[in-house]
């Protein structure tokens, strides 16, 4: 455990197509697709892209006969191309129906993801719910119950607000709001154990799309079970706003300790790639310490002493490099996931930040002589001078992950 994060107190543990989500293991990283679930070669393709960018888990809607006729062909055609990762499917209002009557896509799907305010209204609320439970027992099959502020439970919250009312010093509505996202889940989970489901199928979320709101509705939803928690900022936005807004909602709870899985609920930028959420993703994991996915490049923002682009250029060249090659070095280097490669821009702090890292080059700042020190392990190695020092950079970095993580430099 990082130091400063808090130990994760979930003692249940739901396995979700081979992966462990809970019980104090690491944090899963999620995702959902945006493709329509019928066009399967849209959906294998951008599932695939999923998981290959890092997602553990993808989440794929099943809104209709035609997206649930089309889960089977989904999961066979992945595994054809060697894609193994879980698939989670997203039911709103008529799940009971389309799982009842398609029973290989009940099969084919690892996780069901069912929202407590969408599964029926009035006397069908319970009838419906109970139908989706018993065919999850049947199929042996986990469940996220999954609430969130925008579908919450309106006869529940209506309820609530009823009896805040009559509280002699009622609280503020806001409060009344995190009770009910909690209480929905909680009796939810509740019900479904009472059906016969086992504790051990059952995750909970609370999404809201504010970020204090997200970390009130979590503190309170943890201290109340032990299920586990995925976790993520529902609606969060695009761009800029949606990036720091997920990562300082996630921060804030992972530091506590809450939160199993995590996903980031980004709007994509027009021409942006499904994935930017599973990179997020890693990204806040990797941050906070709690997972090492992909080397990291430390690299200084430039200021006038860097007058030229070359450093930028090289820091973001290295970074592709990196995460291009991570694939293949996963399997043949164990451990390179935690390299640290520097990229500096001149003097002041370059030589000192490089040696920190595991491999560093301090660049030529402008006025400074055209020379680039590189440093290995703390010291300094050799120097770069002329107008390839990129690509006789890489040459140095893939030598280095060679000689340090290697198959012969490994202990027997
Ligand atoms: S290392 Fe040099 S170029 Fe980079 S921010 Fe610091 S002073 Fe500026």
């Amino acid at each position: 455990m990082a130091e400063g994060i808090a130990a994760r107190q979930r003692t249940v543990t739901v396995e979700v197509g081979g992966v462990a989500v809970g019980g104090g293991g690491p944090i899963v990283v999620q995702s959902m697709t945006n493709t329509d679930t019928a066009d399967i070669e849209a959906t294998v393709r951008q599932t695939a892209d999923l998981a290959r960018a890092g997602s553990e888990i993808v989440r794929i809607t099943v809104d209709r006969e035609d997206a649930a006729k089309a889960v089977p062909h989904i999961r066979d055609r992945l595994l054809q191309m060697g894609v193994k990762v879980p698939l989670v499917g997203d039911f709103h209002y008529n799940g009971h129906t389309l799982l009842g009557a398609n029973p290989a896509c009940a099969e084919a799907l690892d996780k069901w993801r069912i929202n407590p305010g969408n599964v029926g209204f009035k006397d069908k609320r319970d009838r419906q719910f109970s139908a989706i439970i018993e065919l999850a027992i049947r199929y042996a099959k986990p469940v996220r119950i999954g609430v969130n502020w925008g579908s919450l439970d309106q006869e529940l919250l209506a309820a609530l607000m009823d009896e805040n009312a009559s509280r002699s010093e009622p609280w503020d509505a806001k409060q009344v709001m995190y009770q009910a996202l909690v209480q929905s889940a909680l009796q939810s989970a509740q019900q479904a154990v009472e059906l016969g489901m086992s504790p051990n199928q059952v995750i909970l979320s609370c999404k809201v799309s504010g970020v204090q709101d997200l970390v009130s509705v979590y503190r309170a939803l943890a201290a109340r079970c032990d299920y586990p928690l995925h976790l993520g900022l529902t609606e969060a936005g695009m761009g800029t706003k949606g990036t720091v807004a997920s990562a300082t909602a996630l921060s804030l709870l992972l530091q506590e300790g809450i939160g199993d899985t995590i996903r980031v609920s980004l709007t994509p930028q027009p021409g942006e790639a499904r994935t930017q959420e599973v990179l997020i993703a890693l990204e806040v994991l990797q941050s906070l310490g709690l997972r090492t996915f992909n080397p990291s490049v430390t690299a200084c923002p430039g200021c006038g002493r860097t007058t030229s682009t070359t450093f930028q250029e090289l820091a973001q060249e290295i970074d592709a490099f990196l995460r291009a090659q991570m694939p293949v070095w996963k399997r043949q280097y164990p451990g390179v996931e935690a390299m640290k490669v520097a990229v500096m821009g001149c003097i002041v702090n370059g030589p000192g930040e490089s040696k920190h890292a595991d491999i560093g080059i301090s660049l030529p700042g402008t006025g400074e002589a055209p020379a680039a020190p590189v440093f290995i392990d703390g010291e300094k190695a050799m120097t770069l001078r002329g107008d390839r020092i990129a690509q006789e950079f890489h040459r140095i970095v893939e030598d280095y992950v060679e000689r340090r993580y290697g198959a012969s430099h490994r202990p027997d």
